[in-house]
């Protein structure tokens, strides 16, 4: 019989209530999946607002399952952060996102950084920062051309380490985004504890049609003037959301608009400006 993509993921929905035999199976898949080089990562560019140069793109995990099909990210990576699958898991994304960093800054390219997403989870493990150094070593990548990317629960649940860490990527030269900005809890002291670079303004702010939500994201553009980071609008879907947000001095944005997450040799070919050829 033949079976509906969308209900196959039904499982692997996040309030997950799936046998633990069901479980068993996408544990099982998952972990072949790295050597079976069913992973994939897609690039969505970030571009400036005022100009529509892209300067980056953030990666974005994708699996491409033998019978179910592309499946997108927030269906395992739960399973595989419970697993403790999320450090092979981790090591695999920026392996490849670190190789695609130093093609995408070939031979006097504009600069180009590339965005990797990492959990809490990959905080707890130990030497990260060397993990980092190591892949930047073996790829070739330079650590200007990559950020990364963490949710502001990571520092409001401070675990020991957490600062060091951080401290030690962004001595190096990487960058660092607190990701989802606004949807954790409003403790404000953390952005000055900690080395952050750049705010991404949660998408929720973006696409809502709430009157309170445009002035927190004109509240959240003065912090960050006002701490001297920059910002990134996420989820921007239509030109009225551009405007918007130019128009209060946002500089950045990533989201629909512009480019849905495109595979690597799809951002590869892509002109550094969108709607140029
Ligand atoms: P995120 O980091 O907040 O990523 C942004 C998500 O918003 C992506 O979903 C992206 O495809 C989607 N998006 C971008 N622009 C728009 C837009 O204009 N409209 C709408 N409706 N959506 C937009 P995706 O790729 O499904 O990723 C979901 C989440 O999975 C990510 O949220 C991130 O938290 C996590 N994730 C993805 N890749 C990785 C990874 O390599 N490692 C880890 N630890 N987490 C990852
Ligand atoms: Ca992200
Ligand atoms: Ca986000
Ligand atoms: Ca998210």
């Amino acid at each position: 019989a033949k079976r509906s993509g969308r209900n196959d993921f039904r499982f692997y929905s996040k309030d997950l209530t799936a046998s633990a035999e069901e479980r068993l199976t996408l544990e099982s898949e998952l972990r072949r999946a790295i050597e079976r080089g069913e992973l994939e990562l897609h690039y969505q560019p970030k571009v400036h607002l005022q100009n529509g140069t892209i300067f980056g793109s953030e990666a974005l995990l994708r699996w491409r399952h033998p019978k179910r099909g592309m499946i997108p990210p927030d269906q395992f990576i739960r399973i595989a952060e419970e697993t403790g699958l999320i450090t092979e898991l981790g090591h695999w994304v920026l392996r490849e996102a670190c190789e695609t960093a130093t093609e995408l800054n070939a031979d006097g390219l504009p600069l180009h950084k590339v965005a990797i997403n990492l959990s809490a989870r990959e905080f707890q493990c130990q030497d990260l920062s060397k993990t980092v150094a190591d892949c930047l070593e073996m790829t070739g990548c330079r650590a200007e051309w990559i950020e990364i990317e963490i949710t502001e629960s990571l520092l409001l649940n401070e675990k020991d380490g957490t600062l060091e860490t951080l401290s030690r990527l962004r001595s190096m030269g990487i960058s660092i985004a607190i990701d989802d900005f606004g949807t954790g809890y409003s403790a404000l002291n953390y952005l000055s504890r900690y080395p952050i670079d750049t705010l991404k303004i949660d998408r929720s702010f973006i696409n809502s049609t709430n009157k309170s939500s445009a002035e927190l994201v004109k509240a959240i553009l003065s912090i960050a003037r006002c701490l001297g980071q920059n910002v990134v609008a996420e989820g921007v879907e239509t030109v009225g959301q551009a405007a918007f947000l130019a128009a209060n001095g946002c500089e950045a944005a990533q989201g629909f608009l512009y480019s849905r997450p495109l595979p690597k040799s799809e951002i590869m070919r892509l002109p550094r400006r969108v709607g140029d050829t």
